[in-house]
């Protein structure tokens, strides 16, 4: 299964995608992870992301658009994968639409993850990050130990969660990712919120306040459907 997740920013996109991964098996694809990495090592592709994502704005289509057709050709991602927030412009939805095509696949599913932004705001205020393996946590203390088995990484606090960056990632959200969910709802679909579009993708909007277990167990629900 093929499965994109598309939400502001504190939204659980990340906490709710290694979930969703670990219960059905299917690996992750964040492109904010992979661009973290990039900045960490110093790659050139780090070097062209970095200021745009210090900022909070996005970082160019075309750098997107390179990571996606590179990971979804990858062999561990030929039986499914998870997108977490690869997706936040029109014109990266068709290259991911065409991108998958080329590979004989399509998209089965967009969770639409719905919080208000006050819990937003307090969701990206607790929020920590193992700088090594990317985990989020919410109410662990930057400074200490990742508690995942065999990473050894330390748990920070993203530059991009202050104030101003999320300020500048709130409007970016709004300006550039909320018209992907029309893009998606409209492709051929006049059917409702969870009908399939014309490329055979649901549109599932999850209620994403509330405990992280019960949003999962939401999320897999709608899935099964
Ligand atoms: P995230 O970890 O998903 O919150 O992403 C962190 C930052 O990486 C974003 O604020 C953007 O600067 C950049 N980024 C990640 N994914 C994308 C994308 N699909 N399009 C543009 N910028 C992205």
């Amino acid at each position: 299964m093929n499965i994109l997740l598309l939400g502001p920013p504190g939204a659980g996109k990340g906490t709710q995608g290694e979930r969703i991964s670990d219960r059905l098996g299917i690996p992750v694809l964040a492109t904010g992870n992979v661009l973290r990495n990039a900045v960490r090592n110093g790659t050139e592709q780090g070097r062209a992301a970095k200021s745009y994502m210090d900022r909070g704005d996005l970082v160019p289509d075309a750098v997107i658009l390179g990571i996606i057709k590179e990971v979804l050709a990858q062999p561990d991602m030929k039986g499914g994968v998870i997108l977490d927030g690869v997706v936040r412009t029109v014109a990266q939805a068709e290259g991911l639409n065409s991108a998958l095509s080329d590979l004989g696949r399509h998209l089965d599913a967009v969770l639409l993850f719905e919080v208000t932004d006050e819990d937003l705001i307090r969701r990206l205020g607790g929020r920590t990050v193992c700088e090594l393996c990317q985990t989020p946590y919410t109410g662990k203390d930057a400074g200490s130990a990742c508690p995942k088995p065999g990473c050894g990484g330390k748990v920070v606090r993203r530059m991009d969660d202050e104030p101003d960056a999320i300020t500048t990632r709130m409007k970016a959200y709004r300006a550039q990712t909320a018209p992907v969910v029309d893009w998606y709802r409209d492709q051929g679909s006049k059917a409702g919120r969870s009908a399939s579009n014309a490329n055979g993708t649901r549109v599932i909007a999850i209620d994403a306040a509330g405990a992280v277990e019960e949003v999962t167990q939401r999320v897999l629900r709608r899935l099964e459907e």
